[in-house]
């Protein structure tokens, strides 16, 4: 089922199913200190997407709001083409990834370091817009996903619930991976690439 985030007026990615609501709210903590004591709303739209919204308490009234998005560079969002820093929550692991477009890119992913850890996309406050950017050899930089991964990715999640009580078989695996494909990304969907080439250093 395909959720979507919410904090004021702030939209977060999904990062994957395997990601609890409770997961996503500790992860969104480090960032905004004040969804630790916010309240977690969940309805679901009508085309299927869980909404879930993190509600501040009143009681945390006074603390500071995020920035709203106003970037002044003529985006939509505030990330566009900025370097961004992603710090892993177990094993500290930290990596400046890239932005290449004007597109959304997702709060946490899986820590390439410690393969367990999630990345967190810490001290967003300082990503610096870098439009210029050339990125180095074996940076992490976000791309819109190629509509030719689109079918791979949505196999690989069916696949992921094989050997649970979701297994699927047969045509209904079939019709799962087509209504995956076609429903869950969306256009400008992030995709994580390291780009080409290798460092100078021996
Ligand atoms: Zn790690």
């Amino acid at each position: 089922m395909p959720r979507v985030f919410k904090y004021n007026d702030q939209v977060f990615q999904d990062p994957g199913e395997e990601w609890s609501v409770e997961d996503i709210k500790k992860s969104l903590a480090q960032t905004f200190p004040e969804i630790a004591q916010a309240t977690v709303n969940e309805k679901t739209l009508d085309d299927g997407t869980v909404e879930v919204t993190f509600v501040k308490r009143s009681g945390t009234k006074g603390m500071q709001d995020p920035p709203l998005k106003t970037t002044g560079r003529k985006h939509n969002h505030a990330e566009a083409f900025c370097l961004m820093r992603y710090t892993c929550e177990r094993c500290q692991h930290s990596e400046i990834y890239w932005n290449s477009r004007d597109g959304v890119t997702p709060f946490m992913c899986r820590c390439p370091a410690c393969e367990e850890g999630n990345m967190v996309h810490s001290n967003w406050r300082q990503d610096q817009y870098a439009p210029d950017h050339i990125p180095t050899p074996g940076q992490g930089v976000w791309i819109d996903m190629p509509e030719s991964l689109r079918r791979p990715v949505a196999a690989g999640r069916v696949k992921s619930f094989d050997g649970s009580e979701y297994e699927l078989q047969g045509d209904e695996r079939t019709d799962m991976i087509k209504h995956l494909t076609d429903a869950m990304f969306h256009p400008g969907e992030p995709w994580l690439i390291h780009w080409p080439g290798r460092n100078e250093e021996p």
